[in-house]
């Protein structure tokens, strides 16, 4: 479309900062309204694909990443006390880096400056009460007491997206798989050079990802029920009870923890939307469509593929319609293959019974993904 658009994008994640730039970078008029009060994220570190690091270079923010992360190019996979069974060099997209490992607020503060620098509006503190879409035009009205008129709007808004219920009730709400996350930012084992997964039999992996020079998170994920929380006063010990098998940096990681509100819990949910992303002018896209289980380290990678893809295809297509149906029909695919193969990966490093369906994906393997992974989205 050769007219500049006004686009509203409710979310300013991770998904939505990155669009927020592609689109003010094209001469769009962009408006992000955000629930928090800042740019920020929840304290613990992301990894960062080839993928998500090809589409930070084509959104101008590769180097600010690498400098405020930690890049590598080899996934060990090692033994309970830390020591090397397997390294697996990772491909690299189109020149990209093959990863890198960054504290999220980093992220989320170089994505916002880069949004803020493109052009992009950041309403903070805000969240939408109101939306009219007439077929030609959506009219928002926000919680600062702001309404306009756009040609689109964008729920980047996370699992829990206000606007997917808005749009579909609770049809498709965040389903619990029955694990969760534990994950914990510790110094840095001089060893830990890139990802580094240790296993202790077959129901207890570690995984410890370098963030920077000085810091590494460890992350594990368990059988949890529904309703566990861990203990305010003794998180850290609950989380070295359940990798009690490991020593080497692993256990050196637990010891290093004193302080049990250090401890970051998550239970892994997972959506698809079902139906079509987009309703008339209004459009899902990240985890809002399609979260999926953290597996494969996919999450934010999709979501901002979907980003940049939707500014090229908002740019290819004669209208907006038009450009929503053929996004979708490029990014379902993808994000949803991306979905089964985590939960399918989730399954089989927990011990949990697989399907067959899941069993075919899962010959794919983590580096046959992560070969697929390294195409063009
Ligand atoms: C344990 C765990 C580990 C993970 N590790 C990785 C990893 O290593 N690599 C990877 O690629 N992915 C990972 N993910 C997935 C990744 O975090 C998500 O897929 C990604 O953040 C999705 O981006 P998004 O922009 O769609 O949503 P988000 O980043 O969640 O952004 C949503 C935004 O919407 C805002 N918002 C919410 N409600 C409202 C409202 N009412 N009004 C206005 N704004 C609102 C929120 O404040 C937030 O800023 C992990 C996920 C989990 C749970």
């Amino acid at each position: 479309m050769a007219s500049p658009l006004r686009v509203l994008i409710h979310g300013g994640g991770i998904g939505g900062l990155t669009l927020a730039t592609a689109l003010a970078r094209r001469g769009h008029t962009v408006e992000v309204a955000e629930l928090r009060d800042r740019f920020d994220a929840l304290g613990v570190g992301i990894i960062q694909p080839t993928n998500a690091l090809h589409v930070m270079r084509e959104i101008g923010v590769l180097d600010e990443c690498l400098a405020a992360g930690f890049a590598w190019e080899v996934l060990t996979i090692a033994d309970p006390s830390g020591k090397p069974l397997a390294r697996i060099p990772q491909p690299r997209m189109d020149g990209a880096p093959a990863g890198n490992g960054i504290p999220r607020p980093a992220l989320a503060g170089i994505l916002g400056d880069a949004a803020v620098a493109a052009g992009a509006k950041i309403r903070f503190a805000t969240t939408l009460i109101g939306l009219d879409d007439d077929g030609t035009g959506v009219t928002a009205t926000l919680s600062d007491g702001s309404s306009g008129r756009w040609d689109l709007v964008v729920g980047f808004d996370g699992i829990g997206s206000p606007l997917r219920t808005r749009l579909h009730g609770d049809r498709y709400a965040p389903e619990y798989t029955g694990f969760a996350n534990w994950r914990v930012t510790v110094p840095r084992h001089p060893d830990v050079r890139g990802v580094v997964m240790a296993t202790a039999g077959r129901d207890a992996k570690a995984l410890l990802t370098p963030m920077t020079d000085g810091l590494m998170y460890l992350g594990a994920v368990f059988a949890e029920s529904e309703d566990f929380r861990p203990d305010p006063e003794r998180a850290h010990e609950e989380l070295a009870e359940r990798l009690a098998g490991f020593s080497g940096p692993v256990a050196e990681a637990l010891a290093a923890v004193t302080d049990p509100s250090a401890v970051v819990y998550s239970r892994i949910s997972q959506v698809t939307v079902g139906g079509p992303w987009h309703a008339g002018r209004v459009v899902l896209a990240g985890d809002a469509a399609h979260a999926s289980t953290p597996h494969l380290a996919q999450g934010a990678a999709m979501a901002v593929e979907d980003a940049l893809v939707l500014a090229g295809a908002l740019d290819a297509a004669a209208s907006v319609p038009e450009a929503l149906e053929s996004w979708e029909a490029r990014r379902r695919p993808r994000a949803l293959w991306v979905q089964a193969l985590s939960r399918a990966v989730l399954r089989q490093e927990t011990g949990a019974p697989t399907t067959p369906e899941e069993d075919e994906l899962l010959k794919t393997g983590i580096p046959g993904a992560a070969r697929v992974l390294a195409e063009p989205y």
